[in-house]
């Protein structure tokens, strides 16, 4: 309800204003003072909602009291209506200054007191509203705005929270390169504790590190591509990062700070290297490998190409691994190689590469040198590092080694190049006997490219079916009588007859002796089968096997086969075989061989007394005959070792219940001594040449007629 209060020092005004405001609306309730004294002092505890006062009053004016009630509390806007005479404008002027609202001029017009009054109160009433709407609106404005805050307070913090777990050093520096932020990862990289607050040490640290980087992100305005870094962690240990900066721009597109975030990959890189290792080294001996090699032989071709200097490149293969691994076994052989690759190691300058080629290949990067003879000096030391015995398990080993050598830039200007000089280089060595080195030379080149020729012509030899089969009488020793007959390959190159010595090694080298020997053995086979349809008497035909058939064909299968689709009687067949076949023995080689020779298949050892072949060896083996080979034999009219050599062969043969023959007979007088020492059988020159099959039906027909005509005049 309206409150208005009336102040007045005469009655009669008191009496009529009062009747005047309760006339102003329903309800107002009216309070009449006398004295403005009084008034002040009840206003201090309550609150009009307009006052109407005169000007003229004891103690203090309309201006007075109006300046004092506004500085009452919560009084400061309620409306003040100052009642004076018309002439007294200077009153008015003061009422104002003082805080009066409005007048009204004395003697009052009761209408316009009314209307006043009522326009002053709903004015005051809507004031009243606005306010209260206005602080109702702040408050909510207020809450609001607690609320945002606390948001994003709790949005920042939990923020920060993930980005502490992220596995990542995570901080920002703003454009004056001071540190705004950084999370848990980073802290602990510098080995700081967040939670003790020593901040700037992680600060300065992440700055420094990175301050002209951070530049260049604020200058071009823009993220740098992710770069690896290396950081040394709090306890001095070298990390590598992989870091990214990116711009951090304000609400209003503008750059504030630049963001940098570093993941530890230190890991991860280690991995990396340990597979680079392993993709670049032999697992056996950890040396370089043959990729390695080939890269290292690149950097060093462009180095010497840029100083004019020189290198050489060494290929060495040990001389008869494979005998070692065969007898000693493959993990004698491995350790065999490992040390050996330690030795070679020992032998270079730590400039020069040592790499395993694999097998028994190794091979030595000689980098700057100053001529060849470099070369050889390290050639020397290779050769006498490699023939040292190794103690393997209690077991004295000694290998040998063959070395091929080339230089670079005068023998070659590529990587495969100068592996492939070595290699020429080396496989020289070894011909040569092995333990020794050789220097490339464009002739070897030319020898290989020979070899590359021959390769293709037996191929296409295979193909043409090109070969011929001679045979060369076998006969006893004391009656001349052709006992068998020894199947002998031949090639007809070009319209010439090829003999063996020109194109075995290479066909066993490149695998085609196989399908040769199939060929010669079905031959062989036929061919003895029509002697005998032709009526001859039978005779044993000798057939000579190569060490890559049993190494890599089932020969038991292959000659059953072949005597069944030939008809051929299996005690009609011998197969020559040569001592390596015996060193390389195996279980299932014995027993196949075992397998056929109880079909009736004979065994003989070509060549005997060549080779290295233990009697021990040769006992398990079902052999059936000793040929002794024909170096003994044109070496006894001269030599009494060879002469004992093959009297001890015969010997030997005659212990171990074994047929005997000779080869290379050439003369009368040979024959008569190996007859008389008891060796009853030979082949050689002496008795015939090795001839074609027709020409050998020949011989066995002479043969037959002689006989005859000895048993008719006898
Ligand atoms: P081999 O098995 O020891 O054969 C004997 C070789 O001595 C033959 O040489 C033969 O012609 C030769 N010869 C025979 N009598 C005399 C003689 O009185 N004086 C001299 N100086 N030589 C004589 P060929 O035919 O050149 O064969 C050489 C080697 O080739 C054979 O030695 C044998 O190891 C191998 N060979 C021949 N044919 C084959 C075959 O079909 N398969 C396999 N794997 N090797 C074969
Ligand atoms: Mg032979
Ligand atoms: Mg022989």
């Amino acid at each position: 309800m309206p409150l208005v209060v009336i102040l007045d020092d005469r009655e009669t005004n008191r009496h009529i204003y009062s009747r005047l405001a309760e006339a102003i609306e329903p309800g107002v309730t009216v309070k009449a003072f006398a004295d403005p004294l009084t008034a002040l002092s009840w206003l201090t505890d309550n609150t009009p909602d307009i006052v109407i006062t005169d000007y003229k009053m004891p103690h203090l004016n309309g201006s007075e009291f109006t300046q004092r009630f506004r500085e009452l509390p919560s009084c400061a806007d309620v409306p003040v209506v100052v009642i004076t005479v018309y002439d007294e404008r200077s009153f008015r002027m003061g009422a104002l200054e003082a805080g009066a609202t409005d007048f009204l001029h004395s003697p009052v017009d009761h209408s316009e007191f009314v209307t006043r009054a009522r326009n002053l109160l709903k004015l005051r009433k809507q004031q009243q509203l606005l306010r209260v709407r206005a602080q109702r609106l702040e408050r909510k404005l207020q809450k609001s705005e607690q609320a945002r805050e606390a948001a994003l307070r709790d949005s920042h913090e939990r923020l920060a929270q993930i980005i502490d777990t992220v596995p990542a050093m995570v901080s920002a520096a703003d454009r004056d390169g001071r540190c705004v932020f950084y999370n848990a990862s980073h802290a602990q990289a510098y080995g700081m504790n967040c939670s003790e607050g020593s901040g700037d040490e992680a600060r300065n640290a992440a700055v420094d590190r990175s301050r002209k980087l951070d530049q260049l992100v604020l200058e071009t305005k823009k993220a740098l591509p992710s770069f690896e870094e290396e950081f040394a962690g709090p306890e001095g240990e070298k990390r590598v990062l992989l870091t990214t900066k990116s711009p951090l721009r304000d609400l209003d597109g503008e750059i504030v700070s630049v963001l940098t975030t570093s993941l530890d990959i230190t890991d991860r890189k280690r991995a990396e290297r340990h597979l680079l290792h392993l993709a670049h080294h032999d697992s056996l001996t950890d040396l370089p490998n043959r990729m390695l090699l080939a890269q290292k032989l690149g950097m060093e071709m462009e180095f010497a190409r840029a100083v004019e200097g020189c290198f050489a490149l060494h290929f060495i293969d040990l001389d008869d691994f494979k005998g070692i691994n065969d007898v000693l076994g493959h993990s004698v052989g491995d350790r065999l190689l490992s040390v050996l690759g330690q030795e070679l190691q020992s032998v270079v300058r730590e400039t020069d590469i040592v790499a395993r080629l694999g097998g028994d290949e190794f091979a030595i990067l000689q980098t700057r040198i100053s001529g060849a003879s470099d070369a050889a000096d390290l050639a020397q030391r290779i050769v006498e590092v490699t023939s040292r015995p190794i103690d393997i398990d209690g077991k004295e080993i000694q290998a040998t080694a063959s070395i091929g050598i080339t230089l670079f830039p005068a023998d070659a200007d590529s990587a495969d190049e100068l592996l492939k000089n070595a290699d020429l280089a080396m496989y020289e060595a070894k011909a040569d006997g092995g333990r020794n080195f050789r220097f490339y030379s464009k002739e070897m080149r030319i020898h290989a490219q020979d070899i590359g020729q021959l390769d293709a012509d037996l191929r296409r030899a295979v193909e043409h079916d090109q070969f011929l089969v001679h045979y060369q009488p076998q006969v006893d020793t004391q009656t001349g009588r052709i006992i068998g007959a020894e199947a002998l390959v031949r090639w007809r190159r070009d319209g010439a007859v090829v003999l063996p010595s020109s194109f075995l090694a290479r066909a066993e080298a490149n695998g085609l002796i196989i399908p040769i020997n199939e060929w010669v053995l079905r031959r062989a086979c036929s061919d003895a089968q029509r002697w005998r349809r032709l009526g001859l008497p039978p005779v044993r035909i000798a057939v000579n096997m190569s060490p890559v058939q049993f190494r890599r064909q089932n020969v038991g299968k292959l000659v059953t086969d072949t005597l069944q689709e030939t008809g051929l009687e299996p005690k009609r067949l011998e197969l020559e075989i040569t001592e390596s076949i015996v060193m390389e023995h195996t279980h299932a080689l014995i027993g196949e061989m075992r397998w056929l020779r109880r079909q009736g298949v004979q065994f003989s050892i070509d060549d005997f007394g060549t080779g290295y072949s233990s009697f021990r060896y040769i006992k398990a083996f079902p052999i059936s005959r000793l040929k002794i080979d024909q170096s003994f034999i044109a070496n006894m009219h001269r030599d009494m070792s060879d002469v004992a050599i093959v009297q001890s062969i015969i010997g030997l043969a005659k212990n171990l219940s074994l047929g005997v023959l000779a080869e290379g007979v050439e003369t009368e007088e040979q024959r008569a001594w190996l007859a008389d020492e008891g060796c009853h059988e030979a082949q050689g020159y002496l008795f015939s040449q090795p001839v074609t099959s027709d020409e050998f039906v020949e011989l066995l027909r002479a043969q037959e007629q002689v006989q005859d005509q000895m048993a008719r005049s006898a």
